[in-house]
């Protein structure tokens, strides 16, 4: 049965002028342990923003908290005007407009790169199975995975699946795709067909939020980077600024053992 799509759920306070993204105060808890302490940065439509930073310093967190997979102590967090701390939030709606992209893929390796891809569209939004197929084939051709479609994940390099991860993601038409170090677990040579998929999509004027420990990839793609540590930005700036002028020391000292 073709389930209707279903209909965009309405942004009526936001425009795309504004920014896509708003995080504003943001902390978060884990039973005493104050994770986020204070987040606040804005997201512009089509801008690329890479969040580095020691582990542990609650990247991930706020990656997550982003679409509503991790709940805020205090503080809101809107996409597209939509706010996601709201309790009554459709979650369904967000994951619309919000894709995320894991360090670990979780491909179904009983379904082949094609099947993976065009599973949700058809089961959660009963989108038709010829046209889920036909972008779902699109899909794995733009992230150069065009051959592969009847491939099974074992049978694919890490790369690969991440690639097909993104292409499952791209699959929801996202207008936000947050990528948390999508890279880290992958062998050096196919870490870079991972990072031009990610690049041609910001250059496609994707809305990016990455996770990343790629500093070449954050100084060439990035808008802006931002550096936390123990829950707090502590430094920020567009990559030419940030690089070439750390000031703070935690920062200094993160990028040398880096770079
Ligand atoms: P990062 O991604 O920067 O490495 P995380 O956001 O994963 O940092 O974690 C920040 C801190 O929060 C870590 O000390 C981690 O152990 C803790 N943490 C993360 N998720 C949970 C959770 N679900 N319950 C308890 N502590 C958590
Ligand atoms: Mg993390």
């Amino acid at each position: 049965m073709t389930r209707a799509p279903l209909a965009e759920t309405p942004s009526p306070n936001w425009t795309p002028d504004q920014p896509i993204v708003r995080i504003a105060d943001v902390h978060k808890s884990f039973g005493t342990f104050e994770v986020l302490k204070g987040i606040s940065f804005d997201v512009r439509k089509g801008e690329v923003v890479c969040i580095i930073g020691p582990s542990g310093s609650g990247k991930s967190t706020l990656i997550r908290c982003i679409n509503a997979l991790v709940p805020v102590t205090a503080g809101s967090i809107e996409v597209e005007g939509i706010d996601v701390t709201d309790p009554r939030l459709d979650k369904l709606a967000l994951r619309r407009k919000v894709g995320m992209v894991f360090q670990q893929y979780n491909l179904f390796p009983h379904k082949t790169a094609l099947q993976n891809v065009m599973m949700a569209p058809i089961h959660v939004l009963g989108q038709e199975k010829r046209e889920v197929e036909a972008r779902a084939r699109a899909l794995l051709a733009k992230v150069r995975l065009a051959g592969k479609e009847n491939a099974y994940p074992g049978e694919l390099s890490g790369g690969q699946q991440q690639r097909v991860a993104i292409a499952r993601s791209l699959a929801m038409r996202p207008d936000v795709m947050l990528f948390d170090e999508v890279t880290a677990a992958l062998d050096p040579e196919t870490v870079k067909e991972v990072l031009v998929t990610i690049r041609e999509l910001a250059e496609e004027g994707m809305t990016c939020m990455l996770v990343t420990h790629e500093m070449n990839f954050a100084r060439d793609v990035a808008d802006h980077i931002y550096f936390t540590d123990r829950g707090v930005i502590v430094e920020h700036g567009p990559p030419a600024t940030f690089f070439a002028s750390a000031q703070d020391e935690r920062t200094r000292r993160f990028l040398s053992q880096v770079l």
